[in-house]
């Protein structure tokens, strides 16, 4: 199968050649030219194979340059003993006909893991597969969550080095210690004096310089990004919609071909937008709902057709999907009229105004797939606290978002269509603001340990002794410094 650019479909690349690349040159993102369909024979086929199974199969439809033996061998390793659990994406039902789907039992706690335990084994198939040569240096600009998954995904991986950048005032407690304490060879971690931004800016700085990377590859290196722009990071979560479902059906959550709606709390829009891929392909998926906090850009987009990010920007306790740009969202756009152009206009007012507003067909084909709503912390809290109470469940602070917009929906809709709440983090590692919604003062200063002792809960693994562990990484630099800091990393890797 090929992929083009979004943004011009004459830019053709094979599957290798789009994990490899990331990004196209013309700043579009790359989307498979078709999309395989999943017949019910083929679901029911699914729902006998366990997650591993499921993973190599789904993603050999999109990858006919890898064969079943390649892609079944990196989906034994990617999901294995570094998952706390063996079903590795479990459904827990909380009532009737609402079930949490919880994609964060790997190695740091939080969803990325699905994607990024994938992304290296496929990354570096890639490159032999294109006859690279060079090793592969991942710079990583997070704003919390996705430093630490990438970092525990390339770590000692052979042929690559990576390197994070995180905003030194920006992330929380929890995620700035399991980085700093990060484990590895080719691995370092660096502090950025200024906020995600600035941060994100200083690794685009370093990617469009020319020199730089001519300097790189002398020396046998190139660098290459490892968020959820690329193709490689999105396929892997295709596979868990649909692990879903079939874990609804084989627990009579639905019938077969029922319909199951999904509400996903949303950022970048790469794991909403691999559920609507999974709808695209046959699973019988009603409504996708896209929960935002009160950064809602999304909500008005999906509500009116006008993205509009200039508007203020608010930290919340949802930090990961504390954002205006909305990457993902353009393959979305792609999709629903296949028209380059269309989407190179659309974006270049983006890049310009800050602003654009789709066309009415487009408008119409969001509006029969997603509904879209948002909620402020302290409905966010309320939800953390009601769930807890009534199911004994406990949620964190993104999850809880889409809970609360789950509900609103309902209620608005009167749609009791069997839905599941896609559950992004473990508790533990949004601990402080949980239990200040559980209404627990935790004192002392190890709040994991707190949350632990209130709720009976058992801490997640990779989250036990983070406070103790020693920090490896102290450096800070201003956004000016970022460069040399790479630079200096690659001449000791
Ligand atoms: C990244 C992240 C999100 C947002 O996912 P997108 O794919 O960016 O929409 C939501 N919750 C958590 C915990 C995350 O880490």
């Amino acid at each position: 199968m090929k992929y083009f650019s979004t943004r011009n479909r004459g830019n053709i690349v094979s599957a290798a050649q789009a994990i490899k690349i990331g990004l196209s040159p013309d700043g579009g993102l790359f989307v498979p030219e078709s999309l395989p369909a999943v017949s019910l024979e083929l679901l029911e086929q699914f729902g006998a194979m366990d997650y591993r199974g499921r993973a190599a199969a789904v993603m050999r439809l999109f990858l006919d340059e890898f064969d079943d033996m390649e892609l079944s061998g990196f989906a034994k390793r990617a999901y294995a003993e570094n998952f706390d659990c063996a079903e590795i994406a479990p459904l827990r039902r909380a009532d009737e006909n609402t079930a949490f789907l919880e994609l964060w039992h790997g190695p740091t706690c939080a969803f990325k893991d699905m994607a990024l335990q994938m992304l290296p084994r496929l990354l570096t198939a890639s490159l032999k597969k294109c006859g690279e040569m060079r090793k592969v240096c991942i710079l990583v600009a997070t704003s919390g969550d996705t430093g630490k998954a990438a970092l525990e995904g390339f770590r000692d991986v052979p042929g690559t080095s990576i390197l994070v950048f995180y905003p030194r005032d920006g992330v929380s407690d929890v995620q700035k210690l399991q980085m700093v304490t990060q484990q590895g060879e080719n691995v370092g971690v660096c502090s950025v004096n200024g906020n995600f931004d600035d941060a994100q800016g200083g690794v685009k700085t370093i990617f469009g310089d020319r020199d730089f990377a001519a300097e790189l590859s002398g020396r046998g290196y190139f660098l290459s990004s490892a968020n959820s722009i690329n193709w490689g990071r999105l396929l892997p979560q295709i596979v868990y919609y649909i692990s879903a479902y079939c874990d609804s059906v084989n627990s009579g959550i639905i019938k077969p071909r029922e319909k199951l709606n999904f509400c996903v709390p949303t950022g970048n829009f790469g794991n909403i937008l691999a559920c609507w891929y999974a709808k695209r392909m046959g699973l019988p998926v009603g409504r996708i709902i896209c929960a935002s906090n009160k950064n809602n850009v999304l909500t008005d987009f999906i509500r009116t057709g006008v993205y509009d990010r200039n508007r203020g920007f608010y930290t919340s306790i949802s930090p990961s999907m504390d954002i205006l740009v909305s990457s993902n969202l353009e393959r979305l756009i792609y999709s629903m009229c296949e028209d380059d152009r269309k989407v190179a206009g659309y974006m270049s007012e983006l890049h310009e105004c800050g602003r654009y507003e789709v066309g009415p067909d487009i408008k119409s084909a969001i509006a029969a797939d997603f509904e879209a709503g948002f909620c402020d912390d302290d409905e966010t809290k309320a939800a953390i606290a009601r769930v807890w109470k009534k199911f004994d469940y406990l949620m964190d602070t993104h999850t809880a978002v889409a809970y609360k917009v789950m509900s609103d929906y309902r209620e608005k809709s009167g749609d009791a269509a069997p839905t599941v709440i896609v559950s992004t983090a473990s508790p533990f590692k949004f601990c402080e603001d949980v239990l200040d919604a559980l209404g627990v003062n935790p004192g002392g200063n190890d709040p994991i340990a707190a949350l632990s002792d209130f709720t009976g809960m058992e801490i997640p693994a990779p989250l036990g002794g983070l406070m103790q562990r020693p920090v490896r990484f102290t450096q800070t630099v201003e956004k000016s410094g970022m460069r040399d800091v790479a630079d200096a990393f690659l001449r000791q890797a």
